[in-house]
This record gives C-alpha cells, sequence and structure tokens, in this order.
C-alpha cells in the first residue's frame, strides 16, 4: 500500500471568480480539512492555487484520496514523495522514483513554492531532465510528454510526484445556494442531488413515501441515500412526506391514466412548501428525458406549470447509462439497487398518459380539495437531520488511487 505524508491537489475554475477567488479558495480549504478530519492531518495550505496537505504520519494514499476526491472544487490529487532539502538529493532518490517506468517521452517540471531556494524552477527543471536523460536515455518532449516528472520546492523540502489522479471538478460546497431534492429510493435522483452539489449548491432532500402500505423499511434505503450524499457537503436535512392519504384520493377520484402525473403535482405543490424552511430557491429532480412515461417533454411541462420556482432536471439528457456511471462512481449505485418499494410503482395504472397538459391535469384535480391535502401531508412530516454522514468504507476510491494501480 502506497503510504504518503504530503499531497498537493490543484482547484477547478477558481480562476474565473475574480474577486470572489480568495473566498472560494477558502471554502475548498475548509472542506478539505473536514473530509481529511478522522486522518492525522497537520496542515493545510494554499501555495498560489493549489491546496498542500500535510499529514503528522504517512496515511494510505488511497484513504486520503477517497476523501479529497468528495471535495468539489479539486480538479486533480498528487501524491507527493519527499526526497531531501538539496538538487543532490534529488538526483540521489531518481534512480529509485523512475524505477520500472518506460515512457516513450517524459519533461520536469518545476513547482518553487519557497522562493529563497538558491536554484529558478528553470534552472531546475534543465538540470534535472539532464540528470534523467543521463540515467535512462529517455526522450525529451517538453509539449505532450508521456510522463510528466514534478518537483515541489517547498520550504520544509524537495517533493517529487509522477501520479494525478482526477479529481471530481466543480465549484465548492456552499458557493451556490441552496435547493430541494426530491430524493426517491432509486438511481436517478442522488446523481441528480450530485451533479447539482457539484455546482456548489447545498442541498435538503424530500422524499415522499406510502407507508403502511410500503414498507417502513424501506424509508432506512433513503436514509442511507442521504448519509452518503451528506459526505459531499456535511450535513443535511430528509423530510419524510406520507403521500398515501393523496393517492387514495386520486385513485378514488381520478383517471388512472393521470395518477402519475397527479403524484407528482402534489410532490411538487408539496415540495416547494418546504423549501422555504431550507432557505432553498429550486427544486431538484432526477428526471431524464424519455425515459418513462412521465417524463415526455409534453408531461415535465404539464407537471411543471404548477411550479412556483424553478425546478432543476440536471439529468435530463443523461443516459441510463451515463447516470449509472455517475451512482458507481460517487457511491450510491449499491443502496439504489436494494429492493424498495416506491410509493409511484403502485397504484400506477397499465397504461400511463404519455402526452398530457396542465388543462388535463387540472381539470382531474376538480374534484380534489388541493390546499388542504398539501397541509395534512405537511402537518405529517416527518423531519429528519442527517449528521453522521455514512462511513467512507461506502465512498468509492477514484480512478487512479487503488493500491494496485501501476505507477506512472
Ligand atoms: P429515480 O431513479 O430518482 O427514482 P425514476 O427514474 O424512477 O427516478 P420517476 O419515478 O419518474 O423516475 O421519478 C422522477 C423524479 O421524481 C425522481 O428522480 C425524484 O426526483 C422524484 N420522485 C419520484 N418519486 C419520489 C419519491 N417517492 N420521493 C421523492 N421524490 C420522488
Ligand atoms: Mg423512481
Amino acid at each position: 500500500m502506497e503510504m504518503v505524508t504530503k499531497i498537493l491537489a490543484t482547484t477547478n475554475e477558481v480562476s474565473l471568480k475574480g474577486g470572489n477567488r480568495k473566498w472560494f479558495e477558502q471554502k475548498i480549504t475548509d472542506n478539505v480539512r473536514r473530509a481529511l478530519k478522522d486522518l492525522p492531518l497537520e496542515r493545510v495550505e494554499r501555495p498560489a492555487w493549489r491546496v498542500l496537505v500535510t499529514f503528522s504520519e504517512p496515511v494510505p494514499f488511497q484513504e486520503a484520496a477517497r476523501r479529497m476526491a468528495t471535495v468539489f472544487g479539486i480538479a486533480a490529487i498528487m501524491p507527493v514523495e519527499n526526497v531531501g532539502n538539496t538538487t543532490d538529493d534529488v538526483i540521489a532518490a531518481l534512480p529509485h522514483r523512475l524505477e520500472g517506468l518506460a515512457p516513450s517521452s517524459f519533461a520536469v517540471r518545476c513547482l518553487r513554492s519557497d522562493k529563497t531556494f538558491p536554484k529558478t524552477s528553470t534552472e531546475l527543471e534543465r538540470e534535472i531532465g539532464g540528470e534523467v536523460v543521463a540515467l535512462t536515455g529517455w526522450k525529451v518532449d517538453l509539449t505532450h510528454p508521456d510522463l510528466t516528472l514534478h518537483l515541489l520546492i517547498d520550504r520544509d523540502g524537495l517533493y517529487l510526484w509522477t501520479r494525478r489522479v482526477a479529481g471530481p471538478g466543480g465549484l465548492p460546497s456552499g458557493s451556490g445556494g441552496r435547493a430541494t431534492c426530491m430524493l426517491s429510493g432509486g438511481i436517478d435522483s442522488p446523481v441528480a442531488a450530485y451533479q447539482m452539489m457539484k455546482r456548489g449548491v447545498r442541498l435538503d432532500f424530500v422524499h415522499f413515501h406510502s407507508v403502511p402500505r410500503t414498507d417502513p423499511a424501506s424509508l432506512e434505503k433513503v436514509v442511507d441515500l442521504a448519509r452518503i450524499l451528506a459526505r459531499y457537503q456535511g450535513r443535511c436535512r430528509l423530510a419524510m412526506v406520507p403521500l398515501l392519504p393523496i393517492q387514495e384520493q386520486i385513485v378514488a377520484n381520478c383517471p388512472a391514466r393521470l395518477r402519475v402525473l397527479l403524484y407528482r403535482r402534489f410532490m411538487v405543490r408539496i415540495s416547494q412548501r418546504l423549501a422555504p424552511r431550507f432557505k432553498a430557491r429550486a427544486l431538484v429532480t432526477g428526471e431524464s428525458l424519455g425515459q418513462v412515461a412521465s417524463q415526455t417533454i409534453e408531461n415535465l411541462a404539464a407537471v411543471q406549470a404548477i411550479a412556483e420556482i424553478p425546478v432543476f432536471r440536471p439529468l435530463i439528457t443523461l443516459d441510463k447509462q451515463e447516470i449509472i456511471n455517475t451512482a458507481r462512481r460517487m457511491g450510491s449505485f449499491e443502496t439504489s439497487i436494494l429492493p424498495h418499494f416506491d410509493c409511484c410503482s403502485f397504484l400506477v395504472p397499465e397504461r400511463p398518459a404519455t402526452r398530457s397538459n396542465h388543462g388535463e391535469l387540472a381539470k382531474a384535480e376538480e374534484t380534489l380539495d388541493i390546499d388542504s391535502l398539501v397541509s395534512e401531508a405537511l402537518a405529517g412530516v416527518e423531519m429528519i437531520t442527517i449528521d453522521e454522514p455514512a462511513p467512507w468504507s461506502e465512498i468509492p476510491v477514484p480512478r487512479g488511487a487503488e493500491p494496485m494501480e501501476p505507477q506512472r
């Protein structure tokens, strides 16, 4: 297992933010600290537009990378190795460091964070590059090197690295306002939540259930999904809303083919009433165009018609496989596929409408007392605070940080 005491991370897009840049970088630093809290963290610094993490004792790289890959705003994660204090120390470390590597070309890149170091970056790049050529005969290519040997000159020593793991990208959590995500027990909505969080949005969640017609155990699954998502932003809230009385009214009074759309309109009505409690300005759903009958443009528009705040659908253009790939990468997939009895999967007609419209749904709702049904559901909300995120073992190690990966 690769052990490290220093990790360097680059940040994403932050340079675009002009005057806010400092604030953004501070957020990333705080979020890195929070993610690494259970490891022996010594300090987190910000040389230029990077984040430099120092541990007080060696930690497995994959564990540090697993945690850092939950911090939005990080573009890349690099394990760096202390090789000493002088140019001669670097040269002495090269044979061991380059062992087993066979790149078609290489370059040396130097990052001089200690400005008192006697040589400039360019001088060092030339000197080390020359040593590598003498040692290996590798071809130098400064524009498209197959391998880049990086050197960091820090105030407490010189650090080498050749390996780079992709970070999650995005913007730091907390930089993009708040929204309320409608979280089912399925595959899609946790991924929609992840995509919104990736743009810096903080989320709270709403789940609609049909207990006692459905198994109360399925609520546990939704809590588990919220706990996984909490790894990416910290504490969040989850409102458990009883939908059964509304569903029963709809089943008794409205055309069967419109049921799912009518359930959805109530979900949106209730979610937007909860939004102010979460200080949220928008709703988020996991809908994807054409995936099921309720997700045609006509039906999305017919549900949208009663929305009073924006409804974001970050998965709208994604294929199921793309959604699954993200679900695997962020760690929700295994939980999402556990058996679950969804509130929409019962009392669902054989032939749901694929082309409805607002007028038709509004007419079907005429027999219902919408306001009192909504108020009744709100009165039955159980509010759960998710303080304890999922264990780190449930969050995947990012690709390239696994212990078996050949060193590059
Ligand atoms: P998912 O995989 O997220 O369940 P889906 O492909 O099953 O989505 P639908 O069942 O049509 O699609 O649901 C579309 C969206 O509506 C969901 O992604 C979610 O945002 C919201 N939604 C559906 N059911 C519920 C529920 N029981 N509680 C909260 N939100 C829900
Ligand atoms: Mg679903």
